[in-house]
């Protein structure tokens, strides 16, 4: 991996005004700039659902998508609006430019240093999975708020209506790969690492109708493989590491993820959450888990992509013959079958 130079540029879109910092950027071996927008949250959130396609550099465009297997245009749902004048809510939406790859979150990347005091990103990996995803998905409903899901091309597949209802809630949707492969593993060849980004992300753009998620992604168990770093780089895929690991895979129940994530948190004071919507302890946790950030004075940042992940049509097309395969049919009926009329 090379270290890069080259200017960060930070813009506030309300207000007028304009600060130009320079940095450090670990992006693969491409050079590029990085633009964040911050803005604030409220009527601005529909704004930061831009869904135009955006123009790949040349030397890693991919062929043209066939029609079939074009993203759809479709703007994001906003977020309902807030019923509860207690809720944690969302302090800031910031818009992310992936041009480069960039990576995010001090365990592994520690160029852009973009939370203030007191601000906390929410991740969440592994999903959709049945019960566990629709409880977080309420947690984060009762107070108002929004988190980052990376999501799993295999579960995707199985549950797309639970995927969709991610998206329709107007959280960001990103990818894990297709298997949860450790990416680092010596037996996988690069093409099998490739192979394993890219059918994630077009099984999560086929989960979700053929609406293409937001150019993030993290690596399975935080194992980062520098020509994968390096890969996404080439194809504009911001990389997301976290601050701090909740360890709630490990937890034996929900108070330890509290308590482990709180340990950490008060340390640090801000920082990138990493938790599982998979697992039924974070689900379990996330209402008092958020109940102690409103009360802790931590304020929430919504992740944008300022344009969406552009998925490889051979992958698109491979996902659409897999995913009509039984041997991965795992939904359950009522997924599949819905009465409309009686
Ligand atoms: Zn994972």
């Amino acid at each position: 991996m090379k270290r890069v130079a080259c200017a960060v540029t930070v813009r506030t879109i309300r207000g007028n005004k304009m600060r130009v910092a320079a940095g450090l950027i670990v992006a693969g071996s491409v050079a590029g700039f990085l633009a964040m927008s911050m803005f604030s949250s409220g009527a601005a959130w529909a704004q930061a659902q831009k869904t135009a396609a955006a123009p790949a550099p040349a030397a890693a465009a991919p062929a043209p998508a066939p029609a079939a297997t074009q993203a759809v245009a479709q703007q994001q749902p906003p977020r309902a609006p807030c019923m509860n004048p207690e809720a944690l809510g969302v302090g800031r939406t910031v818009e992310i430019d992936t041009t480069g790859g960039p990576g995010f979150g001090f365990e592994h990347f520690k160029e852009l240093d973009f939370l203030r005091d007191h601000e906390v990103v929410l991740t969440f990996d592994d999903g959709p999975w049945p019960e566990n995803t629709p409880a977080v998905l309420k947690a984060l409903a009762d107070q108002c708020t929004t988190g980052i899901f990376f999501s799993i091309g295999k579960h995707a597949t199985y549950y797309p209506e639970i995927l969709k209802q991610v998206y329709n809630a107007g959280h960001t949707v990103g990818t894990h790969t297709w298997s949860h492969a450790t990416l680092t593993n010596k037996k996988l060849t690069e093409d099998q690492r490739k192979d394993e980004i890219e059918r994630g992300i077009s099984a999560v753009k086929w989960a979700l109708g053929g609406v293409s998620p937001a150019p993030f992604f993290r690596f399975p168990a935080l194992q980062h493989p520098p020509e994968m770093v390096t890969y996404l780089g080439t194809r504009n895929i911001g990389i997301f590491s976290c601050d701090l690991d909740s360890f709630d895979f490990k937890a034996r129940n929900a108070q330890q993820v509290i308590d482990v994530t709180f340990k950490k948190l008060d340390k640090l004071g801000k920082g990138i959450i990493l938790m599982h919507d998979f697992h039924k302890h974070t689900a379990e946790a996330l209402p008092e888990l958020l109940r102690r950030l409103k009360a802790g004075g931590y304020k929430v940042v919504a992740m944008r992509a300022k344009a969406p992940v552009q998925s490889l049509p051979q992958y698109d097309e491979d996902l659409g013959k897999i995913a009509k395969l039984p041997t991965v049919s795992q939904r359950p009926v009522s997924s599949v079958v819905t009465t409309v009329a009686e």
